[in-house]
């Protein structure tokens, strides 16, 4: 399995599941690759990233006061307006997420944007099944909030 380091035109960064580098420059030319937060299927390619953050999010940044101007255009604050669009976006299915994309593909559920936590294994099969898989880092403050 390949977890690529992906970007969009608009500098959403993300990471994308694949079996093989060839199975996303397939997906990419027929324009199954797109961004998780806005759709936008104009998708480079940045370094391997040869790591999972699923289930495992980094630990938070160092608390260092940042005057709120500066706060609103710093990386975190971006990642997490995104990260707060794709929850506005979609249904959150918790760990019956692989089942809930299986469902979708097999069309047994109407497709629709859902987030939930797999394993590495579930996440494995259905790339295997052709179903895509993107994973977000979901800074841990906003997981906090969430709950
Ligand atoms: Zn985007």
């Amino acid at each position: 399995m390949k977890v690529l380091n992906l970007q969009c035109a608009h500098g959403h960064g993300f990471e994308g599941w694949f079996a093989s580098n060839d199975d996303f420059d397939t997906q990419l030319a027929s324009g199954l690759v797109s961004c998780p937060m806005c759709g936008d299927t104009a998708i480079v390619k940045l370094l391997t990233a040869p790591r999972l953050n699923l289930g495992s999010p980094k630990p938070p940044a160092e608390a260092a006061p940042v005057p709120v101007a500066a706060q609103n255009d710093s990386p975190e604050a971006r990642l997490m307006r995104a990260v707060r669009e794709v929850i506005a976006k979609t249904e959150d299915v918790g760990d019956r997420f692989a089942a809930e994309a299986r469902k979708m593909h097999y069309g047994e559920a109407e497709e629709r944007g859902i987030r939930g936590q797999a394993t590495r294994e579930e996440a494995r099969d259905l790339i295997e099944e052709g179903i895509s898989v993107f994973s977000l880092p979901l800074p841990p403050a906003l997981k906090e909030t969430l709950q």
